[in-house]
């Protein structure tokens, strides 16, 4: 069957709809979903499935198409992407919405993040029908909205109310095309966002030893944040901390009183963002018992998440990366990466997820972004498998 599967992939079907889906202008902001969602909608329907439009907000139509299984205790796979794309840019030596082909890529906006995947979903389940393939358990389709400004009426909506509320089944597991060059993306860091202010004492700033230098302090404060110790996880880089804002003292001559920085801290499995957080905690009370002029006046965080990591022991897992090794030269490991876009809330639910698709992570977002035409069939290929492995 799989080969039989792979034989009905039409590659010229495969290309034409992944230049059409571009040309559909979905830029987020302002994410106008008017055209797309009806495209996706027929698009679905024309290919026999089950499709309803799952709104939580007016405005935020995800489509979702559905192929149920013979067996209703079966497994339910979902094969998830986004329908917006980030702004096109300025920069660009072609016209970022025609999806033009040059030297054996496609090119424009959504290229490579991610129309490209919409597209192969759907050239892989045409080729399963005409290879007249029946999935024992379900597969469903997801065209979401607003991953690109993380909004809550995408793919949130669509885990936790919209499969509930039209009585479909919850997904066994989560496969997310993003562009990942095949790497299979498990685990994901958590990150909080901090705001510290450090409290001085003014004085003239001809005689500094009068007051508390609050800017001092701060920098004292932020060497020991940046001290702390950097925890290693296996599929993904160490700990990081950035300083995004730093804010302090009036005028040259003065002793600050006040200095205010936020940090955006990075950080591995096994930690939760609170225990994130204790960490900064503990700097600032050490800092604390051994400085009597050290004072902090505020200490809040405006973004909490933790990190996330898949059970690695999914069989899914395996059966993807052997799809991955089997038709293409990539290696098909498991990896790790700082964003779990759509696959956060099936994890959040306890399902198995991968994030996992073809397209150069490096280039998307840019005005160099393009889908090599290779890569898209290669996609297409091992998607296809992968559903025929998976439900077959
Ligand atoms: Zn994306």
């Amino acid at each position: 069957m799989e080969k039989r599967v792979q034989s009905c992939l039409d590659e010229q079907y495969l290309i034409k709809l992944t230049q059409d889906l571009i040309r559909v202008r979905t830029p987020n902001p302002p994410a106008d979903y008017s055209e797309i969602s009806p495209r996706m909608k027929s698009l679905m329907e024309g290919l026999g499935l089950n499709v309803k439009v799952m709104e939580g907000f007016e405005g935020k139509p995800n489509v979702v198409g559905l192929w149920a299984g013979t067996d209703p205790e079966g497994p339910t796979l979902l094969v998830d992407g986004h329908m917006d794309v980030v702004p096109a840019g300025d920069g660009w030596d072609v016209d970022p919405w025609a999806a033009e082909i040059r030297d054996g890529a496609i090119w424009g906006r959504g290229s490579a993040d991610m129309k490209h995947a919409l597209a192969i979903t759907a050239s892989v389940i045409r080729a399963l029908k005409q290879a007249g393939f029946t999935p024992r358990g379900n597969l469903l389709f997801s065209a979401t909205v607003d991953d690109e400004t993380a909004g809550l009426f995408g793919s949130k909506y669509v885990i936790e109310e919209g499969l509930k509320l039209a009585g479909w089944p919850r997904p066994a597991f989560h496969l997310l095309l993003e562009p990942t060059n095949w790497d299979v993306d498990v685990a994901f860091k958590g990150r909080v966002w901090i705001k510290i202010t450090v409290k001085g004492k003014s004085a003239h700033g001809g005689s500094p030893e009068k007051g508390v230098s609050a800017i001092v302090k701060m920098m004292e404060l932020t060497r020991r944040l940046f001290a702390m110790e950097r925890h290693t996880h296996p599929l993904m880089p160490a700990d990081t901390l950035n300083i995004g804002t730093i804010e302090g003292g009036e005028k040259t001559n003065i002793v600050p009183e006040s200095c205010t920085a936020t940090f955006d801290y990075r950080f591995v499995s096994p930690c939760s963002s609170d225990q994130a957080i204790q960490r900064f905690q503990d700097v600032i009370s050490d800092m604390e018992r051994t400085d009597p002029d050290f004072h902090v006046s505020e200490f809040s965080w405006f973004e909490k998440r933790d990190p996330t990591e898949t059970d690695l022991k999914a069989p899914a897992l395996n059966l993807l990366c052997d799809c991955i090794k089997d038709y293409s030269d990539r290696p098909g490991r498991l990896a790790g990466s700082l964003s779990a876009g759509n696959t956060y809330w099936s994890m959040r639910q306890g399902g198995r997820i991968a994030m996992s698709g073809p397209g150069d992570p490096s280039i998307i977002h840019t005005n160099k972004e393009c889908i090599p035409i290779k890569d898209l069939v290669e996609g297409a290929r091992i998607v296809a498998a992968f559903v025929v492995r998976f439900l077959g």
